[in-house]
């Protein structure tokens, strides 16, 4: 990861044996009537990372109606990130200490040291932690390049444009896309590189709901994969499909039944798929397979969902942090004609006035993830946020037991009560897998 960051301190100080990389995590968790901001850590070393009570790390939780908002500026996060700021840079400059057994001597054997290597969050959390000015409300969009929307005609660093030489690469990490330096920018080793797209809110809460629900409309309005007189029996055909399909291929699907409301189906509105992640990348699978046979029909919507499913599988796939030249290659190759048939899609049923394959801003987050241009070829499936969902679910739900007057407080000391239960049952998995830890 460092050949992303050539002056690292890291690199510089030669502690790379003895330094471990962080990434941090914000979002919000509805309960009481509100929201409550979480921020935690989580090690990019931690061996138990596929258990989120085990491996996420809550640093503070505030209630969003205490907010002091100044000029569109949130100064209570930012208030709170400056002292965290402070506390990870004591982590960087003077580490841990770690000590020998009692029996050998105790002695201070070596020192180790945190780096904040990595942000992760969806878009909302991550423009306000560090009050973005270019964001997905406005024409320039995105924090790591000068790509816009296009607006008032001016196409030069359109985010629609997937080339090699799209106008906005001119512009990647020239500037950063705040007027003020927020508090995380004072860390140690602190890079605008670190602030990731992340696959889970990108893909399958972002470009995938559009994906799915277009290729619904068109299909079950077409009858030609699902017959049937009315709407509703043909949306219900649909539905005994993908639920046989979820059974055969072994997926825990919780969607109940396709509907007009869960695909947003209204006249003069894009539809969008409301479903979870996870349901959202099955659809995405079951559409692959049951549109295989109408390939003479439905070319281009076919091809497409295909690309997205094999390059989001192959990051998937991957174990490791970095990818091969290979495989970036093949990610790239392949999301890209993803996308250039999304966005060809949308072209043509703009050009025909219909409300179909909506182009949000997410996707050129995906073009990013897709045309990878870190140095290391890091795999950005390790930026996903499945298990910090994973954790806000569960604390999500103990948080609406707790009082709203103390709620922050009891949170914080539940789960400092839940954290040795967790420890000893991932040590007692791992010690099954590899006897002798
Ligand atoms: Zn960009």
């Amino acid at each position: 990861m460092l050949l992303d960051f050539p002056n690292h301190p890291v690199q510089l100080k030669d502690c790379k044996q003895t330094s471990l990389g962080c990434t941090l995590y914000c979002d919000e968790v509805s309960a009481h009537g509100g929201q409550y901001m979480f921020i935690l850590w989580t090690s990019d070393h931690s061996p138990f990372a596929t258990n989120s009570m085990a491996s996420r790390w809550p640093i503070c939780v505030i209630p969003a109606d205490r907010y002091l908002i100044v000029d569109g500026k949130n100064i209570t996060l930012e208030c709170a990130t400056v002292a965290i700021t402070e506390s990870f840079n004591k982590l960087a400059l003077h580490g841990v200490k770690i000590k020998d057994m009692p029996s050998c001597g105790g002695k201070t054997v070596a020192r180790l040291r945190f780096f904040v290597m990595g942000f992760r969050g969806d878009w909302k959390a991550l423009k306000q932690v560090f009050h973005m000015d270019r964001n997905y409300n406005e024409n320039e969009i995105c924090w790591l390049c000068g790509a816009t929307k296009g607006n008032d005609g001016d196409l030069a660093r359109a985010f629609s444009d997937l080339s090699s030489s799209a106008g906005f690469w001119a512009t990647y990490l020239t500037n950063p896309p705040w007027s003020t330096a927020p508090g995380y920018t004072k860390l140690i080793g602190f890079h605008l590189l670190v602030i990731s797209p992340d696959l889970l809110h990108c893909l399958n809460l972002g470009v995938f709901k559009d994906i799915i629900a277009s290729t619904l409309k068109v299909i079950l309005g077409d009858q030609t994969v699902f017959q049937g007189g009315l709407l509703e029996e043909r949306m219900k055909r649909a539905t005994e499909s993908i639920r046989q399909y979820a059974r055969a291929n072994k997926l825990p699907l919780r969607l109940h039944k396709f509907t007009k409301a869960k695909l947003t189906w209204k006249t003069r509105t894009y539809p969008e798929f409301k479903g979870s992640g996870y349901d959202a990348s099955v659809c995405m699978r079951w559409l692959e397979a049951i549109l295989a046979p109408h390939s003479d029909t439905y070319g281009d919507i076919c091809t497409m969902i295909w690309a997205f499913n094999h390059s989001t599988k192959l990051l998937c796939d991957v174990p490791r942090w970095f990818l091969t030249g290979d495989e970036k290659s093949t990610v790239e190759t392949v999301g890209l004609l993803g996308l250039r048939l999304f966005l060809k899609l949308a072209s043509g049923a703009r050009t025909n006035g219909d409300f179909l394959w909506r182009v949000k801003p997410k996707v050129h987050l995906v073009h990013h993830i897709f045309a990878n241009r870190r140095p290391s070829r890091i795999n950005y499936r390790v930026y996903s946020t499945w298990m910090d969902e994973d954790f806000l679910k569960h604390i999500g739900r103990t948080l609406k037991l707790v009082s709203s007057q103390s709620a922050q407080k009891r949170i914080l000391q539940r789960w400092l009560m839940t954290i040795p239960g967790n420890i000893r049952k991932c040590f007692r998995q791992l010690r099954s897998k590899q006897p002798g830890v």
